[in-house]
């Protein structure tokens, strides 16, 4: 079988530094090109702590894919630069494989219906972590008979955007089964501005930074004397490894935008 030809975008950092290990170890994955802001020009084995690849890096996607042949983008940046690339990708017949977050409504309509014109495969997933998407799946289940919750993520203090997407995925996928419910007392009031945390259709997120973290989340649900937690802890950025390897994988048959991984895990 000929093998997958990818371009990782933010290749230097801490989540794409991870993708070029995952890749190492994936015979049937080779990487073609990186991108990201510090490198342009150089190889990927010419930088400290990255595996060893003769893959040049590249500081624009439209230079980079029009000299470079690939299959699939996997992109790990930042919301911005994450929308332009994965736009970029579509417009050139590269399957993206996102993981960057903090994504609008907005420019996932727009990047859906681009994927659905081009009739080209696409995945953007908030959480690649195999076990954070049962976790999100466990938190829908429960959310038919525990209407009262609440939902704690926890990361590390470089993280860009809040809630996470992880959080508000889980906040979706709760609404489709939950009957609507302010949480909390009707007259409660905060002495603090956002004591409460933030507000989803009447359920709170709390989102805690913190150094030491990874990528961590309850969903805790409260009924007459009981509570229910769901909870889901990365500890390292290798848990969300197999979750993109299962998404290039699936990626190339798909000729649509999928967001989730859940979609493709309970097929
Ligand atoms: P990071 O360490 O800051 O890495 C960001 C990378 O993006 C760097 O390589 C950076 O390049 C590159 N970059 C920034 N601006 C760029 C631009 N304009 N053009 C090209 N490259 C650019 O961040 P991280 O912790 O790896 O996280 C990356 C993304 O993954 C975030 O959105 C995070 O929320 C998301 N994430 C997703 C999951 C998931 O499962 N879906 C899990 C964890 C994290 P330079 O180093 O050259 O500046």
């Amino acid at each position: 079988m000929d093998q997958i030809k990818v371009v990782v975008a933010g290749a230097s950092g801490k989540m794409g530094s991870e993708a070029l290990r995952m890749i190492k170890k994936h015979s049937d994955l080779s990487l073609v090109a990186c991108i990201d802001l510090h490198h342009k020009g150089k190889r990927v084995n010419e930088i400290d702590g990255l595996p060893d690849f003769d893959a040049i890096f590249y500081d624009d996607i439209n230079q980079c894919l029009a000299e470079v042949e690939a299959d699939v983008l996997i992109d790990l940046t930042s919301p911005k630069v994450g929308y332009k690339h994965t736009k970029a990708a579509l417009l050139n017949n590269v399957r993206p494989v996102v993981g960057t977050t903090g994504f609008t409504t907005e420019q996932l309509d727009e990047l859906t219906a681009l994927a659905k014109e081009k009739q080209i495969g696409a995945v953007i997933a908030p959480n690649f972590a195999m076990g954070a998407v049962l976790m999100m799946q466990f938190a829908k289940m429960a959310a038919k008979y525990f209407p009262d919750v609440e939902i704690i993520e926890k990361h590390h203090d470089q993280k860009l955007d809040a809630p996470s997407g992880t959080a508000v995925k889980t906040a979706e996928l709760i609404q489709q089964e939950r009957q609507a419910k302010q949480q909390g007392h009707p007259n409660e009031h905060e002495t603090l501005d956002g004591a409460r945390g933030a507000d989803f259709d009447g359920m709170k997120i709390h989102s805690v930074r913190l150094p030491g973290l990874v990528a961590h989340q309850e969903v805790i649900f409260g009924g007459p004397g009981e509570n229910l937690t769901i909870k889901h802890d990365s500890f390292h950025r290798e848990s969300f490894m197999s979750g993109i390897k299962f998404a290039i994988d699936h990626v190339m048959d798909l000729s649509e935008l999928v967001y989730g991984l859940e979609y493709l895990m309970l097929d």
